[in-house]
């Protein structure tokens, strides 16, 4: 394994995943959920399939997604992608990222990321040979977590290729403010930078709050790759559909790594992603209603076994402190916690260069049956 690998060797989803299989944990740590997305998006990937769309899509995606990619941006958020030459299908949010970085970071460039990072995020800057630098989220005095901002405009330099922005924030929930955004776009034009947006959480929002595309201030269109993907708005994580929208100059860039990573993805799944996006929006609605309930009940029920719970304002997953239990460390916790009681969980330090207050937060994902959220909360009161 190359020296610019080697610290990446395995992934905290899969280690959890296999301990919570191993001694049967209810499973809160990797973030997919235990339920089908919209019985007409499943229907129409089924007919695809017995209908002949197995062979390889045109290389930016079949026309028909690109299409509704563009009208959902367009009716959505006001921002305009000609699904022509500024949308391209990806294999999931994840090809999409490191097809960006591979297209975009010359080796030696730097490229800033806020942690705690989603863990493809460095991976994807080492694999272009870039050189990663952080920018924290510190919790306010309210609680919330917000972006340093007075960090982020120490980090970024003539030195600085691109900013990976996650908002609604895997793992803490977090969804960007508009002055944060505004703050970061113009820290973006001042410097030169190239935005890279991970979306995948577009349509997961909590308590009236409403997504703004960093692509949709001032200057920033020409300076964003926009990235998002099907599974987390319709259930389907497994379908690996992402898109790139952004600049033509941009996406065409982004175009030309993808095509020798993977060429192209997912036939039969395209038309069912194409539809969903045009039909489905009213099932990603009752999705999001639901998750907000499932945060709450989740976020309840963690309280009540002990843990200090912060807030979350969108996405799958809630976070807690675990100092109130007794531990210090979230690793540590996480990793006795399946033997210990039976329930999984992800620690939040794995994802930072720093993981300062980070050190004793778990993530939950609540992206579960209500009887499985139970069950778990059930047992973490055998914590006590
Ligand atoms: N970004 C974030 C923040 C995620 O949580 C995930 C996990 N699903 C991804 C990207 C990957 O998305 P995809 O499955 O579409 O590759
Ligand atoms: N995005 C999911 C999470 O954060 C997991 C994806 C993965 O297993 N790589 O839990």
């Amino acid at each position: 394994l190359t020296s610019r690998l080697r610290p990446f060797t395995s992934t905290i989803f899969a280690e959890i995943t296999e301990l919570a299989r191993r001694t049967g944990a209810v499973n809160l740590g990797q973030g997919f959920p235990d339920t089908d997305g919209p019985e007409s998006m499943l229907r129409v990937a089924q007919e695809a399939i017995a209908g002949g769309v197995n062979q390889y899509p045109p290389g930016a995606g079949e026309p028909e997604l690109r299409a509704a990619i563009s009208e959902h941006r367009a009716a959505r958020y006001g921002t305009e992608y000609d699904p022509e030459d500024q949308v391209l299908v990806t294999v999931g949010a994840t090809e999409a990222l490191t097809a960006t970085m591979m297209a975009l970071v010359e080796p030696g460039d730097e490229v800033v990321l806020v942690e705690p990072y989603y863990d493809s995020y460095p991976v994807a800057v080492a694999m272009a040979g870039g050189v990663r630098k952080t920018v924290g989220l510190r919790q306010g005095p309210d609680h919330r977590f917000e972006l340093d901002l007075d960090q982020l405009r120490s980090v970024v330099g003539p030195q600085t290729r691109a900013l990976i922005l996650n908002s609604p924030h895997n793992p803490t929930g977090t969804v960007l403010t508009d002055d944060e955004l505004a703050a970061i776009a113009e820290v973006c034009r001042d410097n030169d930078v190239v935005a890279v947006t991970d979306e995948v959480y577009e349509h997961l929002l909590f308590d009236g709050r409403a997504h703004h595309p960093l692509a949709g201030l001032p200057g920033m269109a020409e300076r964003t790759v926009s990235i998002s993907s099907v599974g987390k708005s319709f259930s389907a994580t497994g379908w690996k559909i992402g898109w790139v929208c952004g600049p033509s100059e941009l996406v065409s860039a982004v175009r030309a790594a993808k095509q020798f990573m993977t060429f192209v993805g997912g036939a039969p799944f395209q038309p069912a992603v194409a539809h969903a996006l045009r039909h489905e929006l009213a099932w990603v609605d009752q999705l999001r209603a639901d998750l907000q309930r499932k945060r709450d009940r989740l976020s309840d029920g963690l309280a009540e076994a002990g843990f200090d719970v912060l807030d979350s304002e969108g996405t799958y997953f809630i976070c807690a402190d675990v100092r109130p239990l007794g531990f210090t460390d979230g690793a540590d916790f996480c990793h006795s916690l399946p033997e210990r009681v039976g329930v999984a969980a992800i620690p939040v330090q794995v994802f930072c260069d720093n993981p300062g207050d980070f050190q004793h937060l778990v993530r939950f994902a609540f992206c579960k049956k209500d009887e499985v959220l139970d069950e778990g909360i059930r047992r973490l009161h055998k914590l006590r």
